[in-house]
This record gives structure tokens, sequence and C-alpha cells, in this order.
């Protein structure tokens, strides 16, 4: 199977990530990555995948006439130029990875004939301006990709070919040595001590991500006497809200006067090591979606607190695979950092439960099998579509 994957960005984070990684483990399919130039070409070519490069397209779209007009304009471009490419290259599937790819992917179906699956990785907008995209979405795709249940549901199941695939995150292929090995040198790299309690928050720099809850948590640990770290992996993307977000992050630590304990470490090409390297994940988001860093910490065995709105409550069993808290209530986090730090046999059990759980329903593996299952199922539906078209062009002639 052919399968052109479509990135309307060449900026990564989760989904372009998990993008990557699933290509890396199709049985069947053969992927071409078609995106802008950028850091997401970049990586597919190291890790040996085709690629197309399309010419790049600023996808926001604004509530101002002209800029909307603009926007239109530059996506109906974008998309006749991925139809050039889809149909050049021969593709069989469109995997558009975003609602906005989806659309573009869409918009130009009635020439290039290939079937699009949209993969929702994102709640969708609210308002009025979701609900045209929910229309528009379930007259033009062929099927749906959804992350997690509460995208599924946001979405609404307007059509019945809507697939939940979670992430898939590859077990750890880490020796007990080697997660030594990590703890040690970048423990030493990142200035904290060997021996010092230390929590690790990772994910773009965005005020959703709520990164301030966990510098405030540090805080309330620090005024209770329990000595602890915090790396803050990540940089702000996309939008200069998150700039000035970093700013307040920094801000804020300062005022609390915690700097000292604390780790902004920008983007990190080495998040599973760090994963070993730190003794829990923090992740403090409002209504993440899906979180792929959760199932990335779990696949080392290491210990998670989460927030519970959005598609954690599927990857996370509380008290067994890891621990979660109501978003925003810090003596709830700070409750839950310290049992885990003060219970050895509560930490031992959730490190060896969420290794299994990310096993039995989360492996790269899983993921990768059941896309694969849905773009058999697009090109056996495609390829009847045309034969009934060539029997009733017979039938006229
Ligand atoms: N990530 C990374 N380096 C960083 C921060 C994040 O490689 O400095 C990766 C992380 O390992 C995960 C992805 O970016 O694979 C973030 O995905 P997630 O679903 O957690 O959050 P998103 O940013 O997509 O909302």
């Amino acid at each position: 199977m052919r399968i052109a994957y479509y990135n309307h960005t060449s900026s990564v984070s989760g989904a372009e990530i998990n993008l990557l990684v699933t290509a890396a483990h199709y049985k069947r399919a053969e992927v071409t990555i078609m995106a802008p130039e950028g850091d997401l070409l970049e990586r597919a070519r190291e890790a040996g995948l085709l690629v197309v490069a399309l010419p790049s397209y600023n996808a926001r779209l604004s509530r101002n006439p002209l800029r909307l007009a603009a926007g239109i304009l530059g996506m109906i471009r974008a998309g006749k130029q991925l139809s050039d490419a889809v149909m050049a290259g021969g593709a069989e599937v469109i995997h558009a990875n975003s609602l906005r790819a989806g659309m573009m992917a869409s918009l130009f179906y009635w020439r290039h004939r290939i079937p699009v699956v949209w993969h929702l990785h994102d709640n969708p907008p609210k308002g009025l301006v979701g609900k045209l995209i929910r229309m528009y979405a379930a007259k033009a795709a062929q099927a749906f990709i959804a992350i997690s249940e509460p995208v599924m549901k946001g979405f609404g199941s307007s059509s019945g070919t809507v697939h939940l695939i979670h992430n898939g995150a590859v077990l750890s292929p880490f020796s007990e040595l080697e997660k030594k090995r990590y703890r040690i040198d970048l423990r030493r790299q990142l200035d904290t001590p060997a021996g010092g309690r230390v929590m690790v928050i990772i994910g773009q720099i965005a005020p959703w991500k709520r990164q301030e809850d966990a510098i405030r948590a540090l805080h309330s640990l620090i005024q209770q006497g329990e000595e602890n770290y915090l790396w803050i992996v990540g940089e702000p993307k996309f939008r200069e809200e998150n700039l000035h977000y970093l700013k307040e992050l920094q801000r804020l630590a300062d005022e609390l006067n915690v700097t000292r304990h604390i780790r902004f470490t920008g983007f990190r090409n080495d998040v599973d090591q760090l994963c070993c390297a730190a003794d829990l994940l923090l992740l403090c988001s409002e209504n993440e979606p899906f979180g792929r860093v959760i199932i990335e910490a779990m696949a080392q065995g290491t210990p998670v607190i989460a927030t519970s709105g959005g598609g954690v409550g599927e990857i996370i069993e509380h008290g067994k695979s890891g621990l979660l808290y109501e978003t925003g209530n810090i003596p709830q986090l700070v409750d839950h950092i310290r049992s885990l730090q003060s219970n050895d046999r509560l930490r031992k059990q959730i490190s060896v439960n969420c290794v299994e759980r990310v096993g039995g329903y989360f492996s790269i593996e899983q993921a990768a099998a059941k896309t694969e299952h849905v773009y058999a199922q697009l090109v056996r539906e495609s390829a009847e579509r045309n034969n009934r078209l060539e029997q009733t062009k017979g039938v006229a002639k």
C-alpha cells in the first residue's frame, strides 16, 4: 500500500513524533512524508523515509475578513499542490495528520479520487467554526482516526468511519545499566545532585500545559522541607503567547524563590533518557487530548502523575499504573508526589504496572497494525467504488 502522509507544518510536536515512530513500524505500508521543508522532513530523511517537500503555508485562519479570505485562498493553493504531489506519486491513501491537513487534502478529492483519512489529534474548535468544520468533515473525509475517546466524542461521530487508535510507544530499549548511566550523566549535565529527587515535565511550553502548577507544587514541597528538583523540558511553539508564558514561568520561579531548584532545558531530543534520569513525570495540562509523553515515560517504567481530564484517563488507571489529580489542584498534586516519594512499594509497583500497561495497550506495534488495517479497508473500498464506476460507464456505453 502506498501512503502519502501529509503534515501541513514542519514543526515537530506530539502528532509529528507519532507519525515518525508509527511510520517506522509499518509492515505493509510504504510511506512518503509530504510536508513543508523543515524539522519534520529532516527527521524523516534521517529515519530513511521517503519525503516530498511541499511549499510552506500559513495555516492560521483569522476573524479579520481580509485575512480570512487570504487564509482560505492559501489553503486552496496548498490543497492543489498536495493534490498534484499525491497524483504524481501514485498514492493509494492520503493520511492527513491534522484537522487542517485533512481539510486541504479533501478539498481536491474530486480531482485525485484518493481516499483521505483525517488524523484527529486535538479537541475540535468550538462554536460556529467547529460546527462548520465537523459538517465539512462528515461529507469530505473517507475515514477518521481519533487519538482518544474525548477527541472522538468532541468531533461527534457524524459518520460511521471513526477509528479510535491511541498513540503507541516503543517499549524501553534500554538495559538497567544504561538507565543508571543516563541518571548519572544527565543529572550531572543538568547540574542536579546525583541523589536528589527529580520531577520532570515534558512538552511544549504553553498556558494549557500548565507548567506553572509543577512550579507551585515544587514550591510547596520545598516549604514542607522536601528538597526536590524540577526539569521543565520543551520550548514555546506555534504562538506568541507561548513565548510570553515561558517568561511568566521564569518570573514565577523567581517570585517563589525556587529558581535554584528548576532547570529550563529547552527542547531536547533525548526524552526517553530524561525519563530514565528523573524519578517521576508530571503532566499538568488542562484537558490533554492524549499526552504522548505519558506513554513514553511509562514505557521506561517512570511513574507518572497526571491531570485526570481529556484522554489521560484512558492511559492511567489511578493508583495502579500512575496517579491522577484534578487539574489545578496543587495540594492534591503535592500529596501524590509525597506518597510516591515516601512509599517505595507503591512506586515500584506502579513502575512495573506502567510498563505492562504500555505493552498491553499502547505499544507501537499495535498502533501501526491498527493504522494499516484502516489503510487496507480504504484501499478496498476505493477499488470497489472505482469498479462500480467502471461498470456504470460500461452500461452507459
Ligand atoms: N518532546 C521532545 N522534546 C521536548 C519536548 C517534547 O521530543 O523537548 C516530544 C515528547 O517526547 C512527545 C512530544 O514531543 O513525543 C509531545 O507530545 P504530547 O502529546 O505529550 O504533547 P503535544 O506537544 O503534542 O501537545
